[in-house]
């Protein structure tokens, strides 16, 4: 295989994790009965540019299907980011009723209400029915597509290019990342905006994320590797902000190549640090599996041991970053018997690989365990807060990355 942004030939595994099934591929009751698609789940990293990427296996039309069950206003502490980024952008680039703002995996429209809610005309483009049928409930526009050249190209000939393009949380999950970023370039009008979030693969490798690791997610991004795919297209970064979320991601704005917008010291200072940190060292790259055989070996040895003394363990938050890591150790109801989940879409199904039912949290304090193991470690404090009853029984929060922890 041939590295997606250079084309150099993939001589390295970053991380191997064995087979499992897509991360978001929850299972119904009947489909207990039915055989279940596991894919190699592969990573390897370019020693030329850099990308941290999947190694080839499917098409990204067989994971994102209708029944895609997540959403993204389930999550509170999602969704006041989503508001404090509007409101702020829209003040920073003057956003009016003139302007035109397009997102890329608007999902529920969790995001573009707030411009919705402002008049500023915008445009969701989303090809997850389930989620997009939510979004046009509440008045944000979508068109059903995948995003690239071809849709760019469309866009601009309709004369809707965008004064800001915002592309949260899918610009890793592109398969192929040189075409999303041609359109990105060819749907953005002349001194328009580009902002783009995605997790950092500086955090990730730091932090042990292993877990976030998974199918959907192609690209592993650092800001050096961004600033050369964009480079490629004609576009360029300008400034970078480094943001809590998802374990820590980089939201990084960019502009045509041509914009006479200076350089933010943000962006050379990032990339020093990202030097700083090896990311530009083949030997980072090749130490990260023991980190993560490391992780799996401390849960496993922490779910043995809750069950030899007979202590009740369940799970809290039906994450894909969850079905990462308990595929990849082995896990099943044997050793977690449940996990409780806010998002209706996915009660009363089962985790894919593990099959573990999902059940409402409202179920939770009826089991009183001994332990509840918080599965999406980013929102682990909104999780505690919500869940401050299990105290009262003498219970634990627990975490599994970066390391097994008692809260
Ligand atoms: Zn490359």
């Amino acid at each position: 295989m041939n590295c997606r942004h250079c084309g150099s030939s993939l001589e390295h595994t970053f991380l191997d994790l064995g087979f499992a099934p897509p991360s978001n591929a929850y299972l119904n009751l009947s489909d207990l009965k039915r055989p279940e698609l596991y894919f190699p789940l592969k990573i390897k990293v370019c020693d030329s540019c850099w990308l941290v990427q999947t190694e080839d296996y499917a098409s990204a039309d067989s994971l994102f299907t209708a029944e895609y069950a997540y959403f993204s206003s389930t999550s509170c502490s999602w969704l006041q980011h989503a508001e404090r980024y509007s409101e702020t952008i829209i003040s920073e680039l003057q956003l009016s009723a003139g302007s035109f703002v397009i997102e890329i995996a608007s999902n529920d429209g969790y995001l573009l209400k707030n411009f919705v809610a402002a008049g500023i005309p915008c445009l969701g483009i989303e090809p997850t029915d389930s989620t997009a049928d939510e979004a046009e409930k509440i008045g944000v526009p979508v068109l059903r597509e995948f995003f690239g050249e071809v849709l760019g190209k469309q866009l601009a000939q309709k004369g809707q290019q965008a004064d800001l393009i915002v592309g949260n949380n899918v610009y890793a999950h592109v398969p192929d990342i040189n075409d999303f970023t041609k359109g990105l370039k060819v749907a953005l009008k002349s001194g328009g905006t580009i902002s783009l979030e995605f997790p950092h693969l500086m955090r990730l490798i730091e932090q042990a994320q292993f877990d976030t690791v998974y199918h959907e997610h192609f690209s592993y991004l650092s800001l050096y590797t961004v600033s050369r795919i964009f480079a490629a297209v004609g576009l360029r970064v300008w400034h970078v902000e480094e943001l809590p979320t998802h374990g820590g991601s980089l939201r990084v704005y960019g502009c045509h190549s041509s914009d006479s917008r200076g350089e933010e010291p943000s962006v050379d200072e990032l990339i020093q640090r990202e030097l700083a940190s090896g990311l530009c060292d083949l030997q980072t790259y090749l130490e990260f599996q023991l980190a993560a055989d490391q992780i799996k070996n401390s849960l496993l040895s922490f779910f043995i041991e809750q069950k030899a003394n007979q202590k009740k363990v369940v799970g809290y938050g039906a994450a894909a970053k969850g079905n990462t890591l308990l595929n990849y150790a082995g896990v099943k109801p044997d050793l977690l018997p449940v996990i409780f989940d806010a998002a209706t879409a996915k009660q009363g199904k089962f985790m894919p690989g593990s099959h573990i039912p999902i059940l409402s949290p409202e179920n939770l304090f009826a089991e009183a365990p001994d332990y509840v193991l918080i599965l999406p470690w980013n929102i682990a404090d909104e999780v505690v807060n919500q869940n401050v009853l299990i105290r009262s029984w003498g219970g634990h929060l627990v975490t599994a990355v970066p390391r097994l922890k008692v809260l």
